[in-house]
């Protein structure tokens, strides 16, 4: 039997109802294809214009395999950053005076796009980011679903444009949601495709003209997009895109007077940094999404085996590199040592290797700092707790090659710092409390408000999880993932705290009117 079309299978994060040969079949085309890209030099997109750097370029190096050279990307300088702020804001008239409606048709077309491409941008993503098959095309498929939903939000608003009341006969009241004009686009590396695709489509569907720049450890990915956006029929200007290091040319986007917004989502302290450089004049929109320390409570009235497989997806998957990942759990004293037993059983199943080989679920963490704040975590874990598995670099034949560690459960007192800090390596902190306002408690003492699931049967438990967890995505009794998974138009995600700065966020119904500024037009007819 001939396999369904790409466009149908669909992956989400927690979803895979589909011909798993099929899927296997176009990701090994896809792999082959884009192996014969390797080791290509790519420019700076500005203004239309594929524009080149006088000064070495930056090796984009697979984690699975630091031989492997992906590209070379230009590393742009404050000089690129001001040419394409000025390429975004000569753009910007086109693009927001364009009706709404031709916006929304050419952002469809880009969410077609993602769609026909998806095993490529997926393939592109494993060898890039170290993700497995299933992780690569979810994040691609959110993409374009992610598009759309925002599309969804233009239109089920009219464009954002509303009569308004009558003070007098005289006068008609209209309120209008107007774009801001130029935002920065500030992408981080482990979810690149999907964060780039939201924060970015929504930027645009509103109005706006961008400056893009993607991870210094995913920039393949990040073109990938200016093609799709290119090939939608985006007008010269509109989507520029920049590679570089954030610490070189980040402060020249950010403080950049003709950079009327920012729209970031990376770690806290990039964030916060950003945040206090941004508005100099007046204020200008800062939207944030960081990190997170999120947690999973697991009551002795939980499902045990729901809990361990919840749990393990969502502190392993990606190496725990998302920033929903669980990297701490709180477990009733009554039901520990069988939770414990259940999650080193699931644990000890992980198959380690190549993720963007069929089978292999966990691929290696991003770059050499990556192993070096695991390793600085394992001996902060030695020294607090006890490792009851994993805890070393793996280097075993070919993982030798390639940025590998084992993913390591500690059981530490609760008083310890591996319950607060954000490492963003496979360490799962495991700490065990006697009743759920203990648990509330200690999930709440971080300064990060991201995810947090709940395990319990007890109703009374889970409605005070609900209204006492500071946390903006929550989540009870998901066996599919404790912590992890939202997906566009149905967990909205939005950081509290320290894990995001506007209040509404990505995924959710309010966003992409952030991106917009109101005007209200007054028409006096005598
Ligand atoms: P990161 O180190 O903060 O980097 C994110 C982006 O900021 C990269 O493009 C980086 O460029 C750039 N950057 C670095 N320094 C900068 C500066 N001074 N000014 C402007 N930009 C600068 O984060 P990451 O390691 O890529 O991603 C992991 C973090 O993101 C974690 O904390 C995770 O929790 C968070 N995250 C949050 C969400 C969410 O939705 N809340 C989602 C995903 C990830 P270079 O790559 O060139 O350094």
């Amino acid at each position: 039997m001939p396999f369904p079309p790409p466009e149908e299978i669909k992956i989400t994060y927690t979803t895979a109802d589909v011909d798993l040969s099929a899927f296997h079949h176009y990701f090994d085309e896809a792999l082959a294809k884009i192996r014969d890209e390797f080791g290509q030099r790519h420019s700076l997109h500005i203004d239309g214009a594929s524009v080149e750097v006088d000064r070495p370029t930056l090796a984009n190096v697979s984690p699975i395999d630091t031989d492997l050279v992906l590209g070379h990307f230009q590393s742009a300088t404050p000089a690129e950053v001001d040419r394409a702020v000025a390429a975004a804001r000569s753009a910007r008239k086109t693009w927001s005076g364009m009706p709404w409606q031709e916006r929304v048709a050419l952002m469809r077309k880009a969410a077609d796009l993602v769609r026909q491409r998806k095993f490529e941008i997926a393939a592109i993503m494993s060898v890039e980011v170290g993700k497995n098959r299933f992780e690569s095309i979810g994040d691609a498929e959110e993409s374009a679903d992610l598009i759309d939903y925002y599309c969804d939000q233009m239109q089920q608003a009219n464009g954002f444009i509303r009569e308004m009341n009558q003070i007098t006969p005289i006068e008609t009241n209209t309120d209008i949601l107007r774009p801001y004009g130029v935002f920065a686009c500030i992408a981080p590396f482990n979810f690149p495709m999907a964060l780039s695709c939201g924060m970015s489509s929504a930027a645009l569907v509103a109005g706006n003209t961008l400056v893009y720049k993607p991870a210094t450890d995913t920039p393949w990915t990040g073109l990938k997009l200016y093609e799709i956006y290119r090939d939608a029929g985006l007008p010269s200007g509109v989507f520029n895109f920049i590679t570089g290091r954030g610490s070189e040319i980040g402060d020249a986007i950010v403080e950049h007077k003709h950079v009327d917004g920012v729209v970031f989502t990376g770690s806290k302290p990039v964030g916060m940094r950003m945040f206090h450089r941004l508005s100099e004049r007046w204020v200008k929109p800062c939207l944030m999404e960081l990190g997170g320390k999120n947690p999973a409570i697991v009551m002795d009235s939980a499902d045990l085996e729901a809990a361990a497989s919840g749990v393990a997806k969502s502190a392993w998957g990606l190496q725990n590199q998302k920033c929903s990942a669980c990297s701490r759990v709180y477990v009733h004293q009554k039901v520990a040592d069988d939770f414990v037993k259940l999650l080193l059983e699931q644990t000890n199943e992980v198959v380690i290797g190549d993720p963007s080989q069929k089978d292999i679920y966990l691929g290696p963490v991003i770059n050499e700092a990556a192993v070096r704040k695991y390793e600085q975590a394992v001996a902060q874990a030695k020294a607090d707790g006890e490792i009851l598995v994993g805890g070393k670099r793996l280097t075993d034949g070919a993982l030798a090659k390639g940025h590998y560690v084992a993913p390591t459960i500690v059981k530490a007192p609760l008083e310890s710092t591996l319950f607060t800090e954000e490492f963003f390596v496979p360490i799962l902190a495991v700490g065990v409390i006697e009743s759920l306002d203990q648990a509330l408690e200690e999930s709440n003492k971080v300064e990060y408000g991201l995810t947090a699931g709940l395990f319990s049967a007890n109703e009374d438990e889970i409605a005070q999880f609900y209204d006492e967890i500071e946390a903006g995505v929550t989540y009870v009794n998901k066996r599919s993932g404790a912590t992890t998974g939202a997906w566009p138009g149905a967990q909205p995600f939005c950081g509290w705290k320290g894990s995001g700065g506007s209040g509404k966020g990505g995924c959710g119904p309010y966003y992409v009117a952030q991106f917009m500024r109101e005007q209200c037009r007054t028409r006096i007819r005598e």
